[in-house]
């Protein structure tokens, strides 16, 4: 048995009393896959003080039994929610289950309530927290996969910009990622030209870049399983002097975000204060939406939270990003992120490509 998938378990186990039921219902694909290993879909796993079941289709038995051993399998053969229940009722626990609410359908959860006897808690991020506080075989990986992302980005933008197509360079993003080996993207590439930038979110489309533009790629790939996420704005030929300004803030409020980075620090009361400070301070206030940063690893957001509306103590091995922004509608959009590894002094860049504004004809 791996001592992780071991300890990951017993961690797990760990959380029945705190909240107050005798088993786990845990059916949050990145929770299954990061307590047992597993990587398929379509699977529960049922956590109680005597029991560890892994529930699961005949397309993965083969995967489950070689894979993993800290769980015992139960071969599902109709429908995956119908028999966890009735692996728990053989395993003699007929108590307060504890569910995922957030990664169970409506649909799910009635069908649960109907044959489970114990009654149902939700259980909220409970299970899922564990996840934030990397271990070392974690942290190997997200480094790795920062240095593939930093790659692939270079790679991209190395062929020039002006006349491109955004979703031309958005393709080649993925094709780099191929190339250097991780499993594809994290999330689909951002890349977004002058007032397309605007939008923080915007889908890279058939539109052509044009001199004179900032241009905003935000992208990350997927190793092992585990994600990194990276913005950088780019200028397409020589920029005014208000979009250097502008970039120019943007930088100075992530560095400024980056140096309230340590253990102990909270993500809403010191990261997103420190970054958000910087941007008000400068006139753009209104301009900046979103939160600073989010938690980055099975999932590209996940705990701890680093926004003006969710905020969590930061801890040692937590891996998170500072992604300030300024949105200028009808204008322009910059965005500078990286993705770091908490420490007790401060953060280790897991991305590390240049931050001076780039002229990229
Ligand atoms: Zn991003
Ligand atoms: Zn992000």
């Amino acid at each position: 048995m791996s001592p992780a998938a071991t300890s990951r378990l017993e961690r797990c186990r760990g959380l029945l009393g705190g909240l107050g039921v005798d088993a786990l219902l845990v059916s949050d694909a990145a929770d299954v896959r990061y307590l047992s290993g597993f990587r398929g879909d379509d699977t529960t796993l049922l956590v109680g003080a005597d029991f560890a079941f892994i529930c699961t289709d005949s397309r993965y038995w083969d995967e489950a039994r070689e894979e993993v051993d800290a769980f015992a399998l139960v071969e599902v053969r109709g429908d995956l929610l119908k028999e966890s229940v009735g692996a728990l009722r053989s395993a003699g626990a007929q108590g307060r289950l504890g569910i995922q609410g957030a990664a169970l359908s409506y649909a799910s959860y009635r069908a649960v309530r109907r044959r489970h006897g114990g009654g149902l808690r939700d259980v909220g991020e409970a299970i899922t927290r564990l996840r934030a506080v990397k271990d070392a075989g974690e942290i190997a990986v997200m480094r790795r996969a920062g240095r593939v992302t930093d790659e692939a980005l270079a790679a991209a933008v190395a062929d020039g910009l002006v006349g491109r197509r955004e979703i031309d360079v958005a393709w080649r993003l993925r094709e780099e990622y191929h190339r250097l080996g991780a499993e594809g993207e994290a999330f689909p590439a951002i890349v977004a030209g002058g007032a397309h930038g605007a939008q923080a979110h915007a889908i890279p489309g058939e539109r052509v870049i044009a001199a004179g533009e900032l241009v905003v790629i935000d992208t990350g790939a997927r190793v092992d399983g585990y994600c990194s996420d990276i913005t950088r704005t780019y200028a397409a030929g020589e920029p005014t002097d208000e979009l250097r300004r502008i970039y120019e803030i943007v930088l100075a409020a992530q560095l400024a975000g980056l140096a309230a980075v340590r253990a102990g620090a909270h993500g809403r009361d010191d990261v997103d204060a420190a970054s958000r400070a910087v941007i008000a301070a400068a006139g753009y206030g209104a301009r900046f939406g979103h939160g600073t940063g989010h938690g980055v690893g099975l999932e590209v957001h996940e705990a701890p939270g680093l926004g003006r509306t969710r905020g969590d103590e930061l801890v040692a091995g937590m891996v998170c990003t500072v992604e300030p922004g300024i949105y200028v509608e009808g204008l322009v959009g910059v965005r500078i992120e990286d993705t770091v590894l908490v420490a007790a002094d401060g953060c280790e860049r897991l991305t590390t490509s240049s931050k001076e504004l780039q002229i990229v004809d």
